[in-house]
């Protein structure tokens, strides 16, 4: 069959979405991306709005696939825990949150066997998906990086993300899951909305504050079963998001750093109401249950 086309038999139940969790400290992030030389420190925001991911998931009744960054479970290895005690699929974001498009292929699987370990020791399990940090497996790394996935032993990737905002992304001819390399790997993307040549990628928490809801379930709707749903712990914070930089930080990045705060807290303004109302039109499921149900439809090799 062709790359990036349906299986006729690659179908899950009508309203099934997959719902994920993008599982990092955003603190550490925007503190690295500005340049504060204590990045890496640990704070209690990831604890409190893990707290708060999972109690919205349990009124929901939603089990979700958690993509577990290595750096973040190891500086955390409680909330780890807690999440696959609840009930929580664990899956792999990789481990330092580098850029997959600035890596190159001994790198990548470095950093997947780093974050792999890490992982397998916290819980017990072996990760089986991946998600590329802020969707950079692109057009020219497509080749190497899902060969390295099916390598390594993962069995899907949910690094696509249809989003005109991302250059050099892989447009697969479907936005629902769909098998690549004959099988050996399936490639679930974000929920995306098509609309002639406009894009509106209804599956992200980010994306919500500014798309109405009754837009995000149409586009929910348009698209079919089996789109991808993600949000972070940051974005079910009950605070505002703060930085909290070191005093050696310079006015400069710290303007940076406000700036991004405030981006950040508008865009998750409406991530809870927001999941709240596509769980009462959808069933939530985790990748893992999906892939469990799609690959026993469609064999590797077809
Ligand atoms: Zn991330």
């Amino acid at each position: 069959m062709l790359a990036g086309s349906v299986h006729p038999d690659a179908h899950l139940p009508e309203r099934t979405l997959l719902l994920s969790v993008d599982f990092e400290d955003w603190h550490q992030l925007i503190r690295r991306r500005v340049g504060d030389p204590r990045w890496e420190r640990p704070g209690p925001a990831l604890a409190r709005q893990t707290e708060a991911t999972l109690a919205l998931l349990e009124q929901l009744g939603a089990r979700a696939t958690f993509f577990v960054l290595g750096m973040t479970a190891r500086a955390h290895p409680q909330l780890v825990r807690a999440i696959a005690a609840a009930g929580h699929e664990i899956a792999c974001h990789g481990d330092q949150h580098r850029l997959v498009h600035t890596q190159d292929p001994e790198q990548f699987r470095a950093d997947l066997r780093t974050a792999r370990q890490t992982i397998q020791e916290l819980t017990g399990v072996r990760p089986a998906g991946y998600r590329a940090p802020a969707f950079s497996i692109l057009r020219a790394q497509a080749q190497w990086a899902h060969a390295a996935l099916a390598d390594e032993g993962f069995s899907y990737d949910a690094s696509q993300c249809d989003s005109l905002l991302i250059a050099e992304r892989i447009q697969p001819a479907s936005a629902l899951p769909h098998p690549i390399l004959q099988g050996r790997l399936w490639e679930f993307p974000v929920a995306v909305w098509r609309l002639g040549r406009l894009r509106l990628p209804v599956g992200g928490a980010s994306y919500w504050s500014f798309t109405p809801t009754p837009i995000v379930l149409a586009g929910l709707r348009a698209l079919g079963p089996g789109g991808g749903l993600y949000l972070h712990p940051h974005e079910l914070d009950p605070q505002p998001l703060r930085p909290l930089l070191d005093g050696q930080v310079g006015q400069g990045a710290r303007a940076r750093g406000r700036l991004r705060t405030a981006r950040r807290n508008l865009a998750r303004r409406r991530a809870a109401e927001t999941l709240r109302a596509i769980a009462a039109s959808y069933r939530l499921m985790t990748y893992g249950e999906a892939h469990a149900q799609l690959s026993a439809r469609v064999p590797a090799g077809t």
